[in-house]
């Protein structure tokens, strides 16, 4: 892979299949919200205690652009802490996760409805 084209949002943890919505597991909807979900957090795995306890379960969860902005923001606030290369220069991690975390704040109208 080239060290430019890293997905910063396959570098953000997120929450376990099995306690979120059936739309949110679907990548129909942020796996953090309920907004429409642009940006792609790659396939994960995660062992599910649903339906089939214990077995390997592949999803692919997605974010919309607020949520996944902030989480990269924070991911990469602890990355450069604990990261030796990044003692030095910005590693292509921590480089996408900042280009991550500042494209959310280019798009201040995005807003959450409140419940
Ligand atoms: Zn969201
Ligand atoms: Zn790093």
């Amino acid at each position: 892979m080239h060290p430019d084209h890293i997905q910063a949002g396959e570098l953000l943890a997120v929450p376990r299949p099995d306690r979120v919505r059936p739309e949110q597991t679907d990548g129909t909807m942020c796996v953090w919200c309920d907004q429409p979900p642009t940006v792609d957090l790659g396939v994960r795995l995660s062992t599910s205690s649903g339906p089939h306890p214990g077995g390997l379960r592949r999803w692919h969860p997605r974010a919309c652009q607020a949520c996944a902005g902030r989480y990269a923001a924070e991911v990469f606030a602890s990355h450069i802490t604990r990261c030796h290369a990044c003692q030095r220069q910005h590693c292509p991690d921590a480089r996408a996760l900042y280009a991550l975390s500042i494209a959310s704040r280019s798009r201040p109208e995005t807003r959450r409805p409140g419940r």
